[in-house]
């Protein structure tokens, strides 16, 4: 192997990092605009005293850090969250590109940048915007169908069969994704007799299982249950959450669209196997 191919996968790398990292940032901006109703395209993005912030003091990941998260014209303080979302965007694109390439992880990497959006606005709101969920069910479906390749599909030469598996395959993940969320919540309605579970959960897993198929939405629901146990007990001393009549209420939304993100950066291959393991046995049994 000659070292080109090695320094070109770098670049790439390093590209896709950028790229990433730049998403991130205009990923703050839908985060803080869409509950609120506002344009993320205009205005500017501007400190809470009203000045204008520069382009080269809004450089993703570096800026908080040089300016130690305070802004220049007021000093006023900047969360730490925001260069946390846009490294951590960074990363999951390198990590999808790394695993899926062109186009596919091109595809992974919108999804995974809604999701990213969509956790972050739950936190805060206790809501998921419909653009998100509804909007992320449709365009999971119309990428099912025009990137078959999306659920591991191999092209048979005819686009049109190929096209029609990809959408049975996007079909079938969000009615499985959505209905298993909905049932555990209606049986568990029905034991604890208290509302469980919110709409919006059951919408986000119709989209997670429109890209994942439905292997990907039982372990963005499943993984994500454990995930979020494991994020409940290192965040809850450090968040307050709202408080209702019901008690504290907790967003399951960031746990299902961590789960969804696990899966597809790291165990769809060990699930797939798993569920061909079983279905090998039943088939023989
Ligand atoms: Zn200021």
């Amino acid at each position: 192997m000659t070292e080109e191919p090695v320094f070109l996968l770098w670049y790439a790398r390093g590209l896709v990092f950028l790229v990433g990292a730049c998403v991130g940032s205009f990923l703050n901006v839908v985060i803080l605009r869409i509950p609120a109703g506002k344009s993320v395209v205009r205005p500017r993005s501007q400190c809470r005293c009203g000045a204008p912030i520069a382009w080269y003091d809004n450089i993703p990941v570096l800026s908080w850090f040089i300016l130690r998260g305070r802004s220049r014209c007021c000093g006023d303080r900047f969360s730490i969250r925001y260069p946390m979302i846009e490294l951590g965007t960074a990363l999951v694109f390198v990590g999808l590109w790394e695993r899926a390439g062109w186009p596919v992880g091109g595809v992974l990497m919108a999804f995974a940048a809604a999701l990213i959006a969509a956790s972050f606005i739950d936190l805060d709101t206790m809501e998921i915007p419909d653009r998100f969920t509804v909007g992320g069910f449709l365009a999971g479906i119309l990428a099912s169908a025009f990137l078959p390749a999306l659920h591991g599909i191999e092209s048979s030469g005819i686009l049109l069969l190929d096209g029609m598996r990809g959408f049975r395959e996007g079909l079938l993940g969000a009615f499985v994704g959505s209905g298993l969320i909905l049932w555990i919540a209606l049986t568990a309605e029905t034991v604890l007799r208290r509302e469980a579970m919110g709409f919006g959960d059951v919408k986000l897993m119709g989209a997670i299982g429109a890209f994942c198929g439905w292997q990907g939405a039982v372990f963005a629901l499943f993984g994500g249950a454990v995930l979020g146990c494991i994020l409940l007990v290192v965040i809850l001393p450090l968040q307050r959450f709202r408080k209702t009549e019901e008690g504290t209420r907790v967003p399951f939304g960031p746990a299902l669209a961590g789960g969804a993100l696990l899966y597809l950066l790291w165990a769809e291959p060990h699930v797939r196997a798993y569920f061909d393991n079983i279905a090998g046995v039943l088939e023989a049994g």
